[in-house]
């Protein structure tokens, strides 16, 4: 049996209540065993005896309902924290959690003065009013999932993705570089116009634009946005459903 001893892991309960109790026996012991001598044979079985029941008996359920009750404050502190941090529709983290995610990142690199690289990209859908118009407002709450799942499935663990406003997505590529980042954007492009939508009709009705920055040492998140959302306004202008990149900058 594999013991979970995490804050919200049940293994946690069951050792903390087994060394609590045995921590108050040994306790009680130690501090009574200064009288045993003194004590007659059937008085000395009787101290013992309740050297050991107080403990067990008191301590033991005492102990556990505490620790259970701990338990679950984890496990709703947990689960607050992800409902805090995820887009409710899409399942990907919202905006604010999104930005707090990738700020950190980049503190983090400047605070170790390590050479931080990587890439941001906005990705937008293309006349995404017009999908709402022509297929109802629920079917573009499906396209929205779509589009946030093929997002999802085209990153490396530790890549960063957020819906950053109704129909745009922030993606966040730590260590990645020009040709990498333009990869992947160039990726996500690609498997959303081929996407099913709508889902009973095998069309393809889905694509984006997405905006690309590449960066190399210390940078912040509006200037990586401002970048980024310019070179999306230049994938828009120049006809849609293409990906336009910033290659590195100092
Ligand atoms: P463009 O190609 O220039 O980006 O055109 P667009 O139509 O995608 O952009 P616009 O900003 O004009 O419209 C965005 C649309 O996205 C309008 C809005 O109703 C829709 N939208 C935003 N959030 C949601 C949502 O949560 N669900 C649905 N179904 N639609 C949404
Ligand atoms: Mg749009
Ligand atoms: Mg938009």
């Amino acid at each position: 049996m594999k013991f979970d001893f995490s804050a919200t892991g049940k293994g946690r309960v069951i050792a903390g209540t087994s060394g609590g109790t045995l921590f108050c026996l040994g306790t009680a012991l130690l501090v009574d065993s200064t009288n045993f001598d003194r004590l007659s044979p059937e008085a000395l079985k009787f101290a013992i005896l309740f050297d050991i029941l107080v403990p067990v008996g008191l301590a033991a359920p005492m102990l556990f309902l505490l620790l259970h009750k701990m338990r679950l404050l984890a496990i709703a502190h947990r689960e607050m924290s992800i409902f805090a941090a995820t887009d409710s529709l899409t399942t990907v983290l919202n905006r604010g959690a999104f930005k707090m995610m990738v700020d950190a990142f980049l503190r983090q690199a400047s605070e170790h003065k390590t050479h931080a690289v990587g890439a941001f990209l906005i990705v937008d859908a293309d006349h995404f009013k017009s999908i709402n118009d022509r297929f109802g407002h629920q079917s573009g709450d499906e396209a929205l999932k779509i589009i946030a799942q093929t997002i999802h499935k085209s990153l490396r663990q530790g890549d960063i993705v957020g819906r950053i406003g109704g129909e745009e997505f922030g993606v966040f590529l730590p260590k990645a570089g020009f040709d990498q980042a333009t990869t992947v954007a160039e990726r996500i492009r690609q498997q959303i116009s081929a996407a099913e939508f709508p889902p009973d009709e095998r069309t393809n009705q889905l694509s984006v634009s997405v905006g690309g920055v590449a960066f190399g040492g210390d940078t912040a998140y509006d200037e990586l946005f401002r970048r980024a959302d310019k070179c999306l306004y230049s994938a828009k202008s120049r006809g849609r459903n293409m990906v336009i990149f910033e290659p590195l900058a100092a």
